[in-house]
């Protein structure tokens, strides 16, 4: 009870979905207690991002969509200290989804293709699994486009009756040009032409907490720039894999895609903008 009480505190002030998401896809709080200097925390391989809080840490971990349930341990590392801890990861169930696209030339690809995915595939995952010292986030992140949520984080998805890998964002339907804002300041460590994502942007925002925008129309920043909470990266389009203008909005801690809904939650449009105004109804990466 102590503990719960001690997250409140903490996360009254940065998040509030967050104590309660120690699920698949989602995101685990650890108390690691009092340190003379701020820790590191190991998840496995990967180091963890760690708040601190009047002298008293706390390890922020990403727990993948393909992680088991169950007790998970965890260490924290200081110059004279080194211990163990552990949390528990409960199951939560994701829906099935069936898309279908016009062709199979996203689905089943060339071999040209397929070679240009796995080379960005390997410039993500680089970038995925760096730890960035220079920045550090305090999790609170503001919405980047408001729109209505055409798919959820998590879906298991078959494109055209092919099973794919599982929705590793949100998709956010909005009309084709709206300003996408950046969810949290940092570094534009990719910004590109993806072949699924289309148009994409990650922005680092150190420790390894990873933010990511697809299918844009255009982009406003490019590469190495720093942005601030807020400030225009790009407009919402339908580049990559997509059926319809959307904003796929992905949020990674550790390596891990978590659902971007612990962070963002207030994703309405305050406008009129009904159903009937989106063109179609943007959809995939
Ligand atoms: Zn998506």
């Amino acid at each position: 009870m102590k503990n719960y009480l001690k997250l409140l505190f903490l996360l009254s002030s940065t998040l509030f979905a967050i104590e309660n998401s120690s699920y698949i896809g989602g995101v685990a709080v650890v108390d690691v207690g009092v340190f003379d200097e701020k820790p590191k925390v190991f998840y496995k391989t990967k180091e963890a991002k760690v708040i601190e809080k009047e002298g008293n840490y706390f390890a922020v971990i990403g727990i993948g969509l393909s992680e088991k349930v169950g007790k998970k341990h965890i260490v924290a590392v200081s110059h004279d200290k080194k211990l163990d801890f552990y949390f528990q990861v409960k199951s939560k169930s994701y829906k099935k989804e069936y898309i279908k696209l016009k062709t199979n030339k996203r689905v089943t690809l060339s071999k040209k293709n397929l070679a240009r995915f796995h080379k960005e595939k390997a410039k993500t995952k680089e970038l995925l699994g760096s730890f960035n010292k220079t920045l550090s986030s305090d999790l609170n992140f503001v919405t980047p486009v408001h729109g209505r949520i055409s798919s959820v984080f998590g879906k298991r998805r078959y494109f055209n009756k092919k099973p794919k890998a599982p929705h590793s964002g949100i998709d956010i339907a909005a009309k084709r040009g709206t300003p996408i804002l950046a969810a949290e300041s940092g570094i534009v460590a990719i910004q590109e032409e993806f072949f699924f994502n289309g148009n994409t942007i990650y922005l680092d925002h150190g420790e390894g907490i990873v933010t990511i925008y697809c299918h844009m129309s255009k982009f406003e920043v490019y590469e190495g720039d720093f942005v601030n909470k807020g400030d225009v990266i790009g407009y919402v389009g339908t580049t990559g894999r997509s059926t319809g203008p959307h904003l796929h909005f992905g949020v990674v801690l550790n390596s891990k895609a978590v659902d971007p809904k612990i962070f963002v939650n207030d994703y309405a449009t305050t406008s009129k903008l009904s159903r009937s105004s989106f063109s179609q109804i943007g959809s995939e990466k």
